[in-house]
This record gives structure tokens, sequence and C-alpha cells, in this order.
């Protein structure tokens, strides 16, 4: 009996002592604000382990640090061997780029930079400097074979802006929920709702309205999974009076100008797959517009593979929302 309640004492002092407490905190990587409110025993060291996770995928992916492989690929001519992560988010790029018939397409890096939306000193470029540049865009001349990365034209370039914020999200969504965490964690427009909320119940995630940087335009109700979202309000430059958006047309080299002011990508798993898909998908939307963006819908809808189910609020740019099927349960318009 001794044994007994001693036993009890001691699991009782062991289930005290790692007590679950929600922690939030956040971090600037990959030129984002990164927020984290994670309930877990060990929060703290979870989140760090984010951080670190992050800091690793802009060491591989960022288009800035000199080291990093996108930048070895886009300086170099030749072949260049790749690490897993950046092979598996170019992998995804790919076939994004299949299936959206080329709207999103990372080899539309030269024009991004000729662009340099966001700069001081900006000054849209001249149409023959966009004309010029033109020929380099095309996903179709890249080869990624096991982790080799080829180009056939030596002047192309690459640009994971529009994925690898989404990858690294879902990465650490993916640790997270290995180690037993629930919460959110937000990558700028991204967010991760990972296991089951605190409450038991389910997450609001407020979708933003694009022309109105304090409103927002609905709220869906999610158990988990990722939501991304790209709209011309993120990032632009002004000049002459004309505002100028980050997220280009591979098919003109300008700002897309499509019907649709922001579009928001939902996938119910977070992983570093979806992770990266909402993350392209929300771009390519974007370029799309409405109509080919709910075409695209039906028809992965009608794929038995779901690798390439997705949901989509998607806000025009006369104010009005269209959501996908899936989400009218889910979704509350605000008036
Ligand atoms: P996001 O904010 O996720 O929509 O991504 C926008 C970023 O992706 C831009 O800042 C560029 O770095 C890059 N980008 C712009 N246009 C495209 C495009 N059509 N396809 C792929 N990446 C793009
Ligand atoms: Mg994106």
């Amino acid at each position: 009996m001794k044994k007994i309640i001693t036993l009890l004492i001691l699991s009782c002092i062991l289930l005290c002592g790692c007590t679950e407490k929600t922690v939030t905190s956040s971090s600037f990587m990959m030129d984002t604000v990164i927020t984290y409110e994670i309930t877990a025993d060990n929060a703290d060291a979870l989140i760090s382990q984010c951080d670190a996770v992050t800091g690793e995928i802009e060491k591989l992916m960022s288009a800035h640090l000199e080291n990093s492989e996108v930048c070895r690929f886009n300086s170099d001519s030749n072949a260049v061997t790749l690490s897993p992560d950046t092979a598996a988010v170019i992998e995804t790029a790919l076939a994004v780029s299949r299936i959206t018939q080329g709207a999103y397409d990372i080899t539309v890096a030269p024009i991004v930079m000729l662009w340099g939306i966001g700069s001081h000193d900006f000054i849209p470029p001249t149409d023959k400097e966009i004309q010029a540049l033109l020929p380099l865009i095309g996903y179709e001349k890249l080869t990624l074979e096991n982790d080799t990365f080829t180009k056939s034209d030596s002047g192309m370039m690459i640009d994971l802006g529009g994925i690898a914020k989404g990858y690294a999200l879902g990465k650490c969504a993916e640790y997270l929920t290995e180690n037993n965490a629930s919460g959110t964690v937000s990558f700028g427009g991204n967010i991760a709702l990972i296991g089951t909320k605190a409450d038991g119940g389910s997450y609001n995630i407020g979708i933003r309205d694009p022309f109105d940087a304090s409103a927002l335009c609905g709220v869906i109700r999610m158990d988990s999974g990722i939501v991304a979202v790209s709209g011309g309000y993120e990032r632009y430059s002004e000049h002459g009076g004309v505002r100028y958006h980050h997220i280009i047309s591979p098919d003109t080299g300008y700002p897309a100008e499509s019907d649709i002011a922001s579009a928001a990508v939902i996938v119910d798993t977070a992983d570093a797959y979806s992770g990266a898909l909402a993350d392209a998908l929300s771009t390519a939307l974007f370029v799309m517009g409405s109509e080919k963006s709910m075409e695209l819908y039906k028809m992965t809808q009608s794929m038995s593979f779901t690798g390439w189910h997705f949901e989509a609020v998607l806000t025009l740019s006369d104010g009005s929302v269209t959501v996908t099927p899936g989400l009218t349960e889910r979704f509350s318009e605000y008036e």
C-alpha cells in the first residue's frame, strides 16, 4: 500500500512538473514577422527550434544571401546540387507551374529584380527593359533530376519568394505537431493551425480586407491546416501616382492585373508540402483571376489524388467575395 501511495505521489510530481503552458512570441526572418502562439510542455524550446529551422531554410533559399542555393544557381551557368529542402520546394514549384499553366513561375526572377518593388528609389522599368528579359522566363527550361537542378539557358534565374515562406511555415507546423504542441504560427499573411485548440473549439481565421488594412472581409472556421494569402497590398511601390505591386505576370512581365485583389488558399493539412503548395497557389490564383482559379479548383477536386485539394477565398477588385464550394459552410462574410 505504502508503495502504491509513493508511486501516486511521484506521478503527481512528474505530471505537475511538466505543466503545459501557452507561449506567445515573435521574430523576424525571411523578410517577414513571424508570430507564435504555442501551447506545449516545452513551448519555448519548440519555438526556438522553429526559428532555427526557418533560419536554415532562409540560408538555402534566399535570393539575397550570397551563399544560398538559389544565389548559387542564379550566378552559375551549370547544374547545381540541391539540399533535400530546396529540391522539395522546387519540385512543388514546378508542379504548381504546370497545373497553373505558368501563372506561378519561379523563373520570373530577372523581372522581379528589374522591377525592384519595395526599393527606396523605385522607378518603373521601361517596356524595352522588360521585353529584353521576357525570353528568360519559362519553367519548362528547368530540369530537376533527383538533387541535380539544371537550366537550359544560362541567363535564367529563380525566385522562391512566393513559396519558401509557406514551406518554412509548414515545416515548423510539422515539427510542432510531432512534439504534441498546439496553437498557431503565422508568417506574414500565412498562418498554420496546429493540433487541437487549447479550449477544444475551432479556430476563427480572419481574412484581411485588401482595401482596408484595419478591416476583415470575412472569417473562416477551421480545425487545423494552413491559410496562405497573396494580395497586391502586401508589397508595392508608387511612382507618378501609380501603384505597382510585387506579383508579376510571367506572360507580360508587368504586375499582374486580374480581377482578384487578394487570394487566400486553404489546405486542411499543416505540413511542409501543404505549406509550400498553399503559398505557391495563392500567388498563382492572384495572377490567374477568378474564372481560371475556379476552373483550376474544379479540376483539382475531380482528381483522386488529394494532394492538390484546396479551398479559396477570393476578394475581387470590385469588393465582392467569392468562396469555393467546400468553404461555404465554414466562411462568414463581413458586411
Ligand atoms: P506571395 O507574396 O506569396 O504572393 O509571393 C510574391 C513573391 O513571389 C514576389 O515578391 C516575388 O518574389 C515572387 N513572384 C512574383 N510573381 C511571381 C510569379 N508569377 N510566380 C512565382 N513567383 C512570383
Ligand atoms: Mg505565395
